[in-house]
């Protein structure tokens, strides 16, 4: 960073407010209370299971209830089910906790939705929005791991496909470890952990039910997280710091390890090459803190970042700082780490996938050739000081057996192409800007190394961007034909 750019303090960065919600969803805890169902039909039969299922104890009004309602009332799932062989009365809604109708006719419907409320008892009349309080979402039941799952009625059927994935991507273990940290959770509790240490646990508990749903937790995987996290917890409470690579953007290029570490962090120092996209992963109470390092605009100064880093972690927290792609690609994490280690703090580096290898992979272009392309060079554009690096190894740029990925190259990318040419790199040499890569607004920008930097400046671009340079560009340039490429990732 030169001397002469301007700074600026770490600053808290408050997280936008909540979006609007259609719906509020809450779990209704109907355990032994009394649920009242009225009406006809498999889908009245079907609500009266599920309050059933939820353990609440049910009672079905209908003077002619149908073969579905009759079987169910003879085998519950769960809380009771009594049936009255006779229609509803405004009486029998006293001291529900919910009631459910089924009624084909509106004035029906409307005197059951008003009886509700004189009661003071939540309504829904199936399939009649009008007269609802409340809506069942689809449900994914992992029980006591529950899923609710609505779009306020404006597609069931995708309300439905959301489910169907959900359901394949939540092993069915998982209900044995729900279980399970129910069972524990007094044993734990008073175990004499702290309450950080008591956190560690649960993210070890949960970190085995992850890496092995099906096992059918035991006491003694009780005895031995408790040990684990024991041991730990010294470490724990010293506090820490783990550089964790943001990748270039797209949120679902965090590796897991970086997932939780966003998880469990009681702070995150980030950059503004951080997409807010990957802050949404974050832990919702943790701290965080834009320190702004870019390359250009206003930067807080490393040292100052190092000592912020370092008086949170020896307060004892958990610091996040969270780097755009991989943190030890000309991220000056060298820096950070000695501050850390002169500090006595632990320090733990969490890779991430750097720009170039999201832009690569965007483009599909391996980046290396089995017999000509042997070298894959990352290079900075930008030096200390601001200008082009005066130390970067011309033969080797010039050299047509490498890929070169330039970072930082937007104020120098025409000196230092110019400069290549001049020591023998090929004009005509294939060469691709990468603006925002894997972000939704990815651009791609495609010419040869004489006027690469012409056309990138001719685009006016200001968001990262990476330049490619190198022959496996060539084939690229042949299969980049527009209307095979989906419209995001169009060469232009
Ligand atoms: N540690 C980062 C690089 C930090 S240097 C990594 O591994 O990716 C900052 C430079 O990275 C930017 O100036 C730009 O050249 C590049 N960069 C980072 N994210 C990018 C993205 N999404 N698209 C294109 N270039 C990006």
């Amino acid at each position: 960073m030169s001397d002469r750019e301007p700074e600026r303090r770490p600053a808290e960065q408050r997280p936008p407010r909540m979006e609007t919600l259609a719906r509020l969803p809450v779990f209704l805890a109907l355990a032994g209370k009394r649920a009242l169902v009225a009406g006809h039909g498999a889908a009245v039969a079907w609500k009266a299971e599920l309050l059933s299922a939820a353990g609440a104890n049910v009672e079905v009004f209908a003077a002619h209830p149908c073969e579905e309602i009759r079987a169910l009332a003879t085998e519950t799932p769960g809380g009771a089910i009594r049936l009255h062989r006779r229609e509803w009365q405004a009486t029998d809604l006293a001291n529900a906790a919910v009631a459910v109708g089924g009624f084909a006719d509106d004035s029906e419907a409307e005197a059951f939705a008003s009886a509700g409320h004189a009661a003071g008892v939540p309504v829904n009349v199936i399939d009649k929005p009008t007269y609802c309080d409340f809506s069942f979402g689809t449900i994914v039941n992992r029980s006591p791991l529950v899923i609710g799952i609505s779009t306020d009625g404006a597609a069931p059927i995708f309300a439905q496909a959301v489910r169907a994935k959900l359901e394949a991507m939540i092993p069915r273990g998982f209900a044995h470890w729900a279980q399970a940290a129910r069972r524990w959770r007094q044993t734990v509790r008073a175990s004499g952990l702290s309450f950080a240490a008591r956190r560690r646990f649960w993210q070890m508990f949960t970190a085995f039910a992850v890496a092995d749903p099906d096992h059918e937790p035991a006491q003694a995987d009780l005895d031995d997280l408790i040990a684990r996290t024991r041991e730990q917890a010294a470490a724990a409470e010293a506090g820490s710091v783990t550089l964790v690579g943001a990748g270039p953007g797209d949120p679902e290029l965090l590796t897991l390890r970086a997932l939780r570490a966003l998880q469990s962090a009681d702070i995150i120092l980030f950059d503004d090459l951080v997409a807010h996209e990957i802050l949404d992963f974050a832990r919702r109470e943790a701290k965080k803190m834009l320190v702004g390092k870019t390359g250009y605009a206003a930067s807080c100064r490393q040292d100052e970042i190092n000592a912020l880093m370092i008086a949170l972690a020896k307060s004892g927290k958990r610091v996040v700082r969270l780097k755009g792609g991989d943190p030890l690609i000309f991220g000056r994490a060298g820096e950070e780490i000695a501050a850390c280690r002169a500090a006595g703090i632990s320090v733990e580096v969490v890779p991430g996938i750097t720009a170039a290898q999201g832009a690569a992979a965007r483009m599909a272009v391996p980046l290396t050739q089995r017999r000509d392309v042997r070298r894959l060079q990352y290079i900075t554009g930008h030096a200390e000081k601001g200008g082009l690096p005066d130390n970067l190894d011309w033969a080797s740029l010039a050299d047509p057996g490498a890929t070169t990925v330039v970072y930082m190259p937007n104020r120098t990318i025409g000196a230092l192409t110019a400069h290549a040419v001049a020591e023998g790199l090929a004009p005509d040499m294939p060469a691709v800007a990468v603006a925002n890569a894997t972000r939704p607004e990815q651009t791609i920008i495609q010419g040869t190394v004489a006027d690469i930097a012409a056309r990138l400046a001719a685009r006016g671009v200001s968001a990262p961007v990476l330049v490619f340079f190198g022959l496996v560009f060539e084939d690229a340039a042949e299969a980049a034909d527009p209307s095979a490429l989906p419209q995001r990732l169009q060469f232009s």
